[in-house]
C-alpha cells in the first residue's frame, strides 16, 4: 500500500494527528488543514494530496476515530459539488500546480465549488452548449474570454470556484469543440441571479458570463478535449447520489418507518404493504450502492452508476409520497415558504413536505431519468443506440 502502510499505521497516524492538534483547543479549520496534510482527509487520495493511496474502505476507520475524539468534520453537505465532482475531476485531469492550488481548501470547505454546465438550450444535450471561450491572442498560454449563459447552477451564490465547459471551436462536431475550465466566481463579468424552487429555496441560479477572463492555467485537460473531462465529472455526479455508505434503514426510508411507528392511527393494510415493499427496495438500493462504492474505489464509476441513480430517483419519490400518505394532512403542512438561500442539510432533518417537494428534482438533476434509461439501454444492455444525426456536423451548422 503506497505511502500509508496498514491499518495499524493508519491508527498511529490518527493518534499522531490528535496529539499534534487537540480538537478541544484547535480551531476547526486549522484541524482540517492538519488532517489534510497528514493524509487523513480521504485516505484514497494520492500521497501528498490529502490521502495515502489506501483502500477507501479504511476511511470509515479514520472518520470514526476522529469523530470519537471530538474532531470537526468537513461538512460535505455544504460542499457537495466540490467534494463529489470537482475533487475527482481535478485528481483525474488536473496538473500538479492545479492540485496544489485547489484541492486543500476544497476539501477543508474553505472554498466551495459549483458546476457551470447546463444552459437554457443545453441540458440533456449538454454537448450542444453555446457558451464560448475564445483565446485573447495567439500566444499558447493566452487568457480565454468567456461569454454565455448557464442555468440551474447549484450553490453559484456561495461558490468561490466553478467547473465550466465551454465551446472553443464551433467549426467541428459538437463533442469535439469543447474545453473544460475552472472559473473564479469572483471574476469581473459574472452575474448570478437566484432561481426560486418549488421548496421555496433558491438552491440554484442563472449565471451570466460577459467577457470573463480565464487564465490558461485554469484549463483542465487539452483544448478540445473538454467532453472527456465532462464525462468524468458526470459519472462522478451520478454515483454521488447513490454510493455513500448508509446504515440499514437510514435516510428517507428511516423517516417513513419512524412516521409509521409514531402514527398507529393512520395504518392501513395497503400502507403496510407499500412500506414493506419500499423497505426491501431501499435495502436493495443500499446494498447496490455499497457495491458501486467498491467499483468507484477501483476507479471505475461506470455506466452502472446511471442505473443506480435512476432507481434512487424512483425510490426517493415513492418513499416521500408514502410518507405524506401516512401522515395525512399534517404531512402537507409546510412551515416556511419564504424565499431563502438554502442551508444544505441531510434530508432526514427536513420536514416531510419539503422532502416530497424536493424529491421531484431527483429525476431531473444529475441527468434526467429518460437520459439515464438511454445510457443503461445502450451501455449496460447493449441495445441499439439512439440515432444521432448531428454526430458529424459542425456545431455552427446545427439548427438552433
Ligand atoms: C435541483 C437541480 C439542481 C441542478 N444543479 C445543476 C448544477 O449545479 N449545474 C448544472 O450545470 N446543472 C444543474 N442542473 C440541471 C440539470 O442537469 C438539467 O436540468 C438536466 O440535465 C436536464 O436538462 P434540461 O433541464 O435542459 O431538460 P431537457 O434536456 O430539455 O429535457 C426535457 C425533457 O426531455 C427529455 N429528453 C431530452 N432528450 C431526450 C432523449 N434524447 N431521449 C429521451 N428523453 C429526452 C428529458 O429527459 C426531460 O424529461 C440541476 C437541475 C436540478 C433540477
Amino acid at each position: 500500500m503506497p505511502g500509508g502502510g496498514g491499518v495499524t499505521d493508519l491508527s498511529a497516524r490518527v493518534d499522531a494527528l490528535l496529539a499534534q492538534c487537540d480538537p478541544a483547543t484547535t480551531a476547526p479549520q486549522e484541524f482540517l488543514r492538519a488532517r489534510f496534510d497528514a493524509g487523513l482527509a480521504r485516505v484514497d487520495y494520492p500521497v501528498g494530496r490529502g490521502g495515502l493511496g489506501l483502500d477507501p474502505v479504511l476511511q470509515e476507520t479514520v472518520d470514526r476515530a476522529l469523530s470519537a475524539a471530538g474532531a470537526p468534520g468537513n461538512d460535505p453537505d455544504n460542499n457537495v459539488i466540490g467534494l463529489g465532482m470537482a475533487a475527482p475531476t481535478l485528481l483525474a485531469f488536473g496538473t500538479p500546480e492545479q492540485l496544489d492550488r485547489w484541492l486543500r481548501p476544497l476539501w477543508t470547505g474553505e472554498e466551495l465549488w459549483c458546476q457551470l454546465f447546463s444552459e437554457p438550450g443545453a441540458g440533456s444535450d449538454l454537448a450542444g452548449l453555446a457558451t464560448s471561450a475564445v483565446r485573447d491572442g495567439d500566444a499558447p498560454d493566452a487568457d480565454w474570454v468567456v461569454n454565455g449563459q448557464k442555468v440551474w447552477t447549484t450553490l453559484a451564490h456561495q461558490a468561490r470556484w466553478a467547473l465550466l465547459v465551454a465551446r472553443t471551436d464551433p467549426t467541428v462536431p459538437k463533442h469535439r469543440g469543447l474545453t473544460y475550465f475552472v472559473v473564479d466566481m469572483q471574476a469581473p463579468g459574472i452575474e448570478i441571479r437566484p432561481l426560486r424552487q418549488i421548496t421555496g429555496e433558491t438552491e440554484f441560479n442563472e449565471v451570466f458570463l460577459t467577457d470573463v477572463r480565464v487564465p490558461d492555467a485554469y484549463r483542465i485537460g487539452a483544448v478540445g478535449a473538454g467532453w472527456a473531462v465532462t464525462q468524468g465529472t458526470l459519472m462522478n455526479e451520478r454515483v454521488q447520489y447513490t454510493s455513500g455508505p448508509a446504515p440499514r434503514g437510514s435516510g428517507p426510508i428511516g423517516c417513513v418507518v419512524e412516521a409509521w411507528r409514531a402514527h398507529p392511527e393512520q395504518r392501513t393494510a395497503g400502507l403496510q404493504t407499500r412500506l414493506l415493499e419500499l423497505w426491501v427496495d431501499a435495502e436493495v438500493a443500499r446494498l447496490a450502492a455499497a457495491r458501486l462504492g467498491q467499483q468507484i474505489a477501483a476507479g471505475q464509476p461506470g455506466p452502472e452508476g446511471s442505473a443506480a441513480k435512476l432507481e434512487y430517483a424512483r425510490l426517493n419519490q415513492a418513499i416521500s409520497s408514502l410518507e405524506l400518505d401516512l401522515l395525512g394532512d399534517d404531512g402537507l403542512r409546510y412551515a416556511d415558504y419564504t424565499t431563502r438561500m438554502p442551508v444544505m442539510e441531510p434530508e432526514e432533518t427536513k420536514e416531510p413536505g419539503w422532502r416530497y417537494l424536493r424529491s421531484r428534482a431527483n429525476s431531473i438533476e444529475g441527468g434526467t431519468s429518460e437520459i439515464l434509461r438511454n445510457i443503461v439501454a445502450e451501455r449496460v444492455l447493449g441495445l441499439p443506440a439512439e440515432p444521432r444525426a448531428d454526430k458529424n456536423t459542425a456545431w455552427k451548422d446545427l439548427p438552433r
